[in-house]
């Protein structure tokens, strides 16, 4: 596969850009090499700078759940551009969408529009701060809830240990009020509580993980989180920006009958393009200015163009069978790739909730991060490329989760698992 267009724009990015990316993960840092430039993508591939088709199952991380550059979607976003890209002041479309939130997410009285997910989640954290008068967090090892200061922080070795920051530039008096904990050890959460649970603001977490690779809540995790953060005052913010409209129309909560205080969403919400929400209880939302005092703003806040893309994906997803398919293509590659791996000799697991997985390569089972951290990177390094030479497009890191769509087919699932057979053949 020649790729030469790719490697002289990244030289060339590499010296306006830092590390010739707007994003990091897109470097290829994890698995060696240097990024494909994408040119354009339709449906469920993605073509290159050089010419090169690939099956794609990074769908830019998440939102693109209808496949890329849907015929609907695009309509929408012209007929919104027509009237111009940016007001700064209120629109109606913003009200269909916010009704669209609140009906489906029955914790969700009302919702406030940003442009990130990281928006999103650093605003639910001002907020449960403001709410509840407290200063400290709970958040989970592996567990991304975008860069904002309080959450770019994860495990230290210990169990329930202070944060340390995880970039420089985040005081240590700040990364401190944030306490770490393993995903789905609800005993390590209920003795941080019991100890401090008076400082305690909220526990967020990603209610299935698709950030340390996909990893599943185990049973009477998030019920156990509901319980422990009601008893002791605190809130519960679910980060469902991968996981709102990809596992269920609504969510993991929805799909669970759980209700989290706050909730951030983005991805699939913005289909394709830059917004996400925050929305929650009334009471706890009607804090935020000008209503109340808990201040958060942005310019392009409800962007016309954004929410014209949002409306017309979550109206798609309104179909009847729309996650039926997604289970069904999910459950086909799932079973696929373990079969593969049996018949190859390959030591793994499959990961998966509905249309998102990951394959752990070189251990038996992954349930939090230590789990995640014990896979063999360099095997999935020399996967991931095995795969790109075939055509097949997987996120760049053994630590993240690969995305199906509706535009994905059997015959794509098919060639997916021949070339995934062929490269762990390669692996042997
Ligand atoms: N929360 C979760 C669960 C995410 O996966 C991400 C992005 N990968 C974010 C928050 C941050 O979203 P954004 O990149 O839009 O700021």
């Amino acid at each position: 596969m020649r790729t030469e267009t790719s490697k002289k724009l990244f030289a060339e990015a590499s010296r306006c850009i830092p590390g010739g990316v707007n994003s990091p993960v897109r470097a290829w840092k994890a698995v060696g090499g240097t990024p494909l430039f994408i040119q354009r993508a339709n449906g469920c591939t993605v073509t290159d700078a050089d010419g090169n088709t690939y099956v794609d199952y990074v769908g830019s991380w998440g939102p693109m759940i209808l496949g890329h550059a849907h015929p609907k979607v695009l309509q929408a976003v012209q007929d919104a551009l027509r009237e111009g890209t940016s007001f700064g002041a209120p629109t109606a479309r913003e009200i269909r969408f916010a009704r669209y939130l609140t009906e489906a997410l029955p914790s969700v009285q009302q919702v406030r529009l940003v442009s990130t997910g990281t928006e999103a989640a650093m605003t639910a954290i001002r907020l449960a701060r403001a709410f509840t008068g407290r200063t400290k967090i709970v958040k989970f090892a592996g567990c991304y809830h975008g860069h904002g200061d309080s959450l770019l922080v994860r495990a230290g070795s210990g169990a329930m240990t202070f944060g340390v920051p995880d970039s420089p530039g985040i005081p240590e008096s700040l990364a401190s009020q944030t306490l770490v904990a393993a995903y789905n050890d609800l005993d390590e959460v209920e003795t941080r509580f019991r100890a401090q649970g008076a400082e305690i603001a909220a526990v967020i977490l990603e209610p299935v993980v698709g950030n340390m690779g996909v990893v599943m809540p185990q049973s009477g995790f998030l019920e156990g989180l509901r319980e422990i953060t009601a008893r002791h005052g605190a809130l519960l913010i679910f980060d469902e920006v991968i996981t709102g409209f990809r596992l269920a129309y609504g969510g993991v909560q929805t799909q669970r009958g759980l209700e989290p205080d706050l909730t951030c969403l983005g991805k699939v919400v913005g289909g394709g393009l830059p917004l996400a929400a925050l929305g929650g209880r009334r009471d706890v939302m009607s804090r935020l200015a000008p209503d109340g005092p808990v201040y958060q703003a942005g310019t392009l806040s409800g962007n016309p163009l954004a929410v014209a893309a949002g409306l017309a994906t979550l109206e798609l997803l309104q179909r009847p069978g729309t996650y039926e398919r997604l289970e069904e293509m999910g459950a086909q590659l799932e079973s696929g790739l373990v079969e593969v791996l049996r018949r190859r000799n390959v030591r793994g697991c499959v990961n998966r909730a509905g249309s998102m997985w990951t394959l752990f390569l070189g251990v038996d089972e992954v349930r939090d991060l230590e789990g995640a951290k014990a896979c063999d990177t360099a095997a999935f390094g020399r996967f991931f490329h095995a795969m790109v030479e075939q055509g097949i497009y997987l996120p760049p890191s053994a630590f993240e989760a690969g995305f199906l769509s509706l535009a994905h087919s059997d015959a794509e699932i098919d060639a997916t698992l021949a070339a995934a057979d062929r490269a762990l053949a390669a692996l042997e």
